[in-house]
C-alpha cells in the first residue's frame, strides 16, 4: 500500500500565516494593519478589542518584527494569560520572547535589570500583601503608637490606604477624610508609619506591588537614556483594558512610548472600567487623544459574542449611565433565548436551581467548562459552592483563595526569601520564630547583631559566627541551630529550587506542621505540590519571582468536587476576575440591593454608575444564556431575625420584555417541609447559607476580594 504524505508546514522564521482577511471584519482589519503612530480602539463588550490586539500582534510579526520588540501588557493576570496564549495558538512564537503580562510582572522584569540604580539588588524581595501587613506592623511598633485605647487601623487598612495614595495620587491625609473619618485624629501616626514603610522596605530589599510601579516610572522619568533605550527596544506598545489602568501605568506607558515615537495601541471600554476603587484612572483612556497628539481612533461595533437577546438587555442596562463615549452595538450573533431573571425565596432555593439548571445544561450538551457562576463579592458565592460540592459537580473559584499566602507556604518560602535576600526581616523574622525557644526579643537581639549581608554565602557566614551563637539563651541555641542548619542547605539549592523547597520541609518543618495544624496532612500535600511547581524553575530566584506575583496576581484556581476524570469544572468568579473573559452560560447569582450595588459603593461618588459597569462586565460575558437570580429573603442568623430583600435596581430598571421571568417550585418531597422551615434554611444547609450572606455592610466587599490581582 503506498505511504500516506504528510507534509509538515515550514514556518519561515516566526512570520505567522494568518488569512487577516478572513478572520476580521473591515473595523478589527483597519486596527489590526494600521501604520505607526498613537492609536485608540474604543468599542463595547464582545466587539474583538482583545481579537483585535492579539491578530496585531501576529500582523508586526509577519511584516518582519522581532517578538523580543513587542510590548504587550493588560491589567489582570487572568486576561494576560488568556491574551498571551491567544498570540501563541495563533501565531505559534514563542512566548518568552514577547515582553508580555500584567503591568506588574513586566515591571518586575524590569526593576531586577535597572533596580540597581535605585539601590535594590537584583534579588530584591517582592512583598505580597500579608508580608506587606506583617511590615506595616513593625513600622507600627517603630512609631511607638499605643494601640490599646481607642481603635487604630489595622495593617489592612493602612496597607490600602498606602496603596491608594500611591495609585491616585492623592494626599494620605484626604484619603483618611474621606474613606476612614474615624481615624483622623490618628492622622499624624499614620503619616509617620507610611513613611517608616517606605524605609524598611528599602533596607530589606523588598519592593511591594505599587513599587513595582512607582519604581518603574521613576527609573524611566529619571534617567533619559534608559528611556530612550527602551523605546527602541519595544518599538511596539499594545495595552488591553486601557480603561482600567490608573496614573501610574498611563505614564508608564506614555514614557515607553516617547522613546518610541509614540507607537502606542490602547484598547478598551469605558463602560467596563471596574477598578476606581484601586485608583483606575478614567481619563488615561478619555483623554487618551488629547495626550497624544495625532492619535486615530478605531471604533468596533459589531458585537460577536452574544446573541441579540442578551445584548438587548446589556445595551439597555449601560444605557442608564450617562457618563460615556457613546457606541453602536449591533448584533452578529443568531436569535437565542431571553436572558431568565430568577426571583427565589431564599439563597438555598437559589443555589438549587443553579445546580440543577447546570446539570440540565449539561445533559444538553453544554461542558461544565463553558458555564460561570459570578457574584459581586466571594462571600457572596458560599451558598452556591456548598450545594455544587453536595451536588458533586466539579467547580473552580478563580482567585478566591491565596494559596501562596497560606501559612505554612509562607513558612516555607520565608526560608528561601531570607537566604535569597538577606535584608529581607520580615522573611528572617517569619523563619526563625517557627524555632522553639526563640520569641520576638531574640530574633531583635539576632537580626540586630547579625552583620549586614546581600549575598547567600556571605550571609551563610554571618549565620555562622560563632559567638552569634553563644550570645543567645542557651534554650534558643538548639532553633537557631536547626535555622542555620537549613539556611546552609537552601544555599546550595539556588540552582534547584525543588531540592530548596524539601531541604526546608527536611530540616525541620515538616515536623513542626505535624504537631502544629490539625489539618497537617493537606498542608503537607500543599508543599508537596510547591515543590513539584519549584521543580518548573531553573533557580530559585526565578521560582519565588514567580511565586509572588502569582500568588498576588490571580490567588490560586480552588477546585473541588468530583465528577468525571479530566471534566474541565465550573466557573466560579467575582466579576472582577472575569473581565475579558467569556462563557456560554453565565449565572449572575445575589443581585439584590446592598451586594449590588454594594452598600458602600452608594456611599461614594460615581458609586452607582461604577456599579452599574460591574454588573455590565458581568452580563456582557455571556455568550447564549444568561440567568439572573436572587434570593428575597435573607436568613437570619443568632439573634438576627430574617430580612427581605430588594432585587437589585439594576434589574429594576431594565425594560420587562427583554427579560422572561422563571418561577421556582420546590418539587414536594415525602417530608413536605414545614412553612417554617421554608423561612430558614435546614440545619446542614444553613452554615453555608448563612455564611454565605454574612457580609458586613460597612466593609465594601472589593477591599476583601482580591479580584484586582485576579
Ligand atoms: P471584552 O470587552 O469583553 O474584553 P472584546 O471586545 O475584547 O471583549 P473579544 O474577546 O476579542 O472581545 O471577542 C469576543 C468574541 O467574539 C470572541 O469569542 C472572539 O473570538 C469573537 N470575535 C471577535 N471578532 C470576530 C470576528 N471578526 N469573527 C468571528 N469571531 C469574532
Ligand atoms: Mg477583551
Amino acid at each position: 500500500m503506498a505511504a500516506r504524505r504528510f507534509v509538515l508546514q515550514r514556518r519561515s522564521g516566526h512570520r505567522p500565516e494568518v488569512d487577516f482577511k478572513a478572520d476580521l471584519n473591515e473595523q478589527q482589519h483597519a486596527a489590526v494593519t494600521c501604520g505607526d503612530g498613537p492609536k485608540l480602539i474604543i468599542a463595547g463588550a464582545g466587539t474583538g478589542k482583545t481579537r483585535t490586539l492579539t491578530y496585531r500582534v501576529g500582523w508586526l510579526l509577519s511584516q518582519g518584527v522581532a517578538a523580543e520588540n513587542i510590548l504587550l501588557v493588560t491589567f489582570t493576570n487572568k486576561a494576560a494569560r488568556e491574551m498571551v496564549e491567544r498570540v501563541r495558538t495563533l501565531t505559534r512564537v514563542d512566548n518568552a520572547r514577547l515582553w508580555g503580562g500584567t503591568f506588574h510582572s513586566v515591571g518586575a522584569r524590569f526593576l531586577r535589570r535597572h533596580g540597581s540604580a535605585l539601590g535594590y539588588t537584583e534579588s530584591f524581595s517582592i512583598l505580597d500583601a500579608s508580608d506587606q501587613r506583617d511590615l506595616l506592623r513593625l513600622c507600627v511598633t517603630d512609631v511607638g503608637v499605643n494601640v490599646t485605647g481607642r481603635r487604630f487601623p489595622t495593617p489592612k487598612v493602612l496597607g490600602s490606604l498606602i496603596s491608594l495614595h500611591t495609585n491616585t495620587r492623592v494626599a494620605l491625609e484626604d484619603l483618611v477624610v474621606e474613606r476612614y473619618p474615624q481615624f483622623v485624629d490618628w492622622e499624624e501616626a499614620i503619616l509617620a508609619i507610611a513613611q517608616r514603610y517606605v524605609t524598611r522596605k528599602r533596607e530589606a530589599n523588598a519592593m511591594d506591588y505599587d513599587d513595582l510601579l512607582t519604581l518603574w516610572l521613576k527609573l524611566l522619568q529619571d534617567d533619559g537614556e534608559l528611556r530612550a533605550r527602551y523605546g527602541q527596544r519595544l518599538r511596539h506598545i499594545l495595552v488591553d483594558e486601557y480603561q482600567d489602568t490608573n496614573i501610574v501605568q498611563g505614564e508608564i506607558v506614555e514614557a515607553l512610548a516617547e522613546g518610541n515615537g509614540g507607537n502606542l495601541m490602547a484598547v478598551g471600554d469605558d463602560c467596563q472600567s471596574i477598578y476606581a476603587f484601586r485608583g483606575a484612572h478614567y481619563d488615561n483612556i478619555l483623554r487618551f487623544p488629547e495626550r497624544n497628539p495625532g492619535t486615530e481612533i478605531f471604533k468596533l461595533e459589531v458585537n460577536y459574542r452574544s446573541t441579540p437577546e442578551i445584548l438587548a438587555l446589556t445595551n439597555a442596562s449601560i444605557a442608564c449611565n450617562a457618563d460615556q463615549y457613546q457606541k453602536e452595538l449591533s448584533a452578529e450573533r443568531d436569535t437565542g433565548m431571553l436572558p431568565a431573571l430568577i426571583p427565589c425565596n431564599y439563597p438555598d432555593q437559589e443555589a438549587g436551581f443553579v445546580v440543577e439548571r447546570i446539570l440540565q445544561l449539561r445533559d444538553e450538551g453544554t461542558p461544565l467548562r463553558e458555564i460561570a457562576i459570578l457574584y459581586r463579592a466571594h462571600s457572596h458565592r458560599l451558598t452556591v459552592e456548598t450545594s455544587l460540592l453536595r451536588a458533586d459537580i466539579p467547580y473552580e473559584v478563580r482567585g478566591g483563595l491565596r494559596f501562596f499566602e497560606q501559612a505554612h507556604v509562607k513558612d516555607v518560602t520565608a526560608h528561601l526569601r531570607v537566604v535569597l535576600n538577606p535584608r529581607d526581616e520580615v522573611a528572617f523574622r517569619r523563619a526563625l520564630l517557627l524555632q522553639q525557644g526563640i520569641g520576638n526579643v531574640t530574633a531583635n537581639r539576632l537580626w540586630e547583631s547579625l552583620v549586614a549581608a546581600t549575598e547567600p554565602e556571605q550571609f551563610l557566614q554571618a549565620l555562622e559566627t560563632t559567638d552569634l551563637a553563644e550570645k543567645l539563651p542557651s534554650r534558643a541555641r538548639a532553633g537557631w541551630q536547626s535555622f542555620v542548619a537549613t539556611a546552609r542547605s537552601v544555599v546550595e539549592c539556588l540552582n534547584a529550587p525543588e531540592a530548596a523547597v524539601q531541604s526546608v520541609m527536611e530540616g525541620g518543618y515538616e515536623a513542626l506542621a505535624r504537631v502544629q495544624f490539625t489539618n497537617f496532612e493537606s498542608r503537607l500535600e500543599d508543599l508537596e505540590q510547591l515543590a513539584i511547581f519549584a521543580a518548573q524553575y531553573d533557580t530559585l530566584a526565578a521560582f519565588l519571582e514567580e511565586l509572588v506575583l502569582l500568588g498576588e496576581m490571580y490567588g490560586q484556581d480552588v477546585k473541588a468536587g468530583g465528577g468525571e476524570e479530566d471534566e474541565r469544572p465550573v466557573v466560579l468568579s467575582t466579576v472582577h476576575q472575569s473581565k475579558g473573559l467569556e462563557w456560554d452560560a453565565v449565572f449572575f447569582v445575589h443581585l439584590v440591593e446592598g451586594a449590588l450595588p454594594s452598600q458602600r459603593a452608594l456611599a461614594e461618588r460615581g458609586g452607582e454608575e461604577e456599579e452599574r459597569r460591574i454588573f455590565y462586565v458581568g452580563t456582557t460575558r455571556a455568550r447564549n444564556e444568561l440567568y439572573l437570580s436572587y434570593p428575597i429573603v435573607r436568613p437570619g442568623s443568632g439573634m438576627a431575625g430574617a430580612l427581605l430583600q430588594q432585587p437589585s435596581r439594576f434589574l429594576q430598571e431594565i425594560p420587562t420584555r427583554l427579560m422572561e421571568p422563571w418561577e421556582i417550585f420546590d418539587a414536594p418531597t415525602s417530608q413536605e417541609r414545614s412553612p417554617a422551615s421554608r423561612q430558614r434554611p435546614q440545619a446542614g444547609a444553613g452554615a453555608g447559607a448563612s455564611a454565605g450572606d454574612d457580609w458586613d455592610p460597612n466593609v465594601d466587599p472589593v477591599w476583601d476580594d482580591d479580584s484586582y490581582f485576579d
